[in-house]
């Protein structure tokens, strides 16, 4: 496991480049929330984070954010930032403060039907697939308008931005076009002026590209690697 002041030296060089990024831009950085992504991390080093100021925490796996949620204690922004299946959707929703990875009508529609029966107001992102070919999940652009118009109509949904998980890249900028083409779909959607439905928050970039998705627009950037060191995986996960 990594040495508490190794983390809080990554957290630290992590803050400052969204500081540089948001002042390149003409942003501000307290407008950017920093979610430290920490599926495969254990929890000595949750903690260890938490310590050095980390408040949001994202986890892709329903079963780890449960365990996780039980056995920290301190106040966490929790995040679903991972594929969600339908069954997994009556465990999750009374630990995940967003979903960020919300991706299809019929995951919608499920979601509103247990968030009624429990009674619970869900907020969601929309994940979009901006990158064609190269991303499994997300929901095409030209689906997400009617998305949007779909949440309306429900009661116990709120939908609160887009997320948007891109290719992996060498440089931070090579993702930007992406990064763009989310923003803009946010616009137009915004325009509309659906109920229930605002856009006020853009959850893109990871390690490897969240200065560049800073600079495009991001609201909430998720970074796992540069804040834990690279992942290691169990036989069973991927
Ligand atoms: C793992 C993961 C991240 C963090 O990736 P890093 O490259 O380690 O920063 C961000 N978003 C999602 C959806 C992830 O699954």
């Amino acid at each position: 496991m990594m040495q508490e002041n190794e983390i809080r030296e990554r957290i630290e060089q992590v803050k400052k480049k969204i500081e540089e990024a948001a002042k390149k831009s003409g942003r501000n950085a307290e407008d950017i929330t920093l979610i430290a992504v920490t599926k495969t991390v254990e929890v000595p080093a949750i903690l260890q984070a938490l310590q050095c100021g980390i408040k949001a925490v994202g986890e892709n796996r329903v079963q780890e954010l449960c365990r996780k949620h039980q056995q920290i204690e301190h106040d966490v922004d929790w995040h679903l930032i991972g594929h969600l299946q339908t069954n997994k959707i009556k465990q999750v929703l009374p630990f995940a403060n967003l979903i960020h990875s919300v991706d299809s009508l019929h995951l919608l529609d499920a979601l509103e039907k247990e968030a009624l029966t429990q009674n619970r107001d869900v907020k969601i992102l929309l994940q979009v697939n901006v990158s064609g070919e190269e991303s499994k999940f997300g929901i095409s652009p030209n689906q997400a308008m009617n998305f949007a118009e779909c949440v309306a109509g429900k009661q116990k949904i709120q939908l609160c931005g887009l997320m948007t998980v891109p290719p992996p890249v060498a440089q931070p900028y090579e993702n930007k076009p992406y990064f763009a083409k989310l923003k803009q779909l946010a616009f137009q959607i915004e325009q509309e002026h659906y109920q229930h439905v605002n856009m006020d928050i853009l959850s893109m970039g990871m390690s490897g590209d969240y200065t560049a998705a800073i600079e495009e627009g991001a609201t909430m950037v998720r970074v796992g690697t540069s804040i834990f060191g690279a992942r290691i995986y169990a036989a069973n996960q991927q």
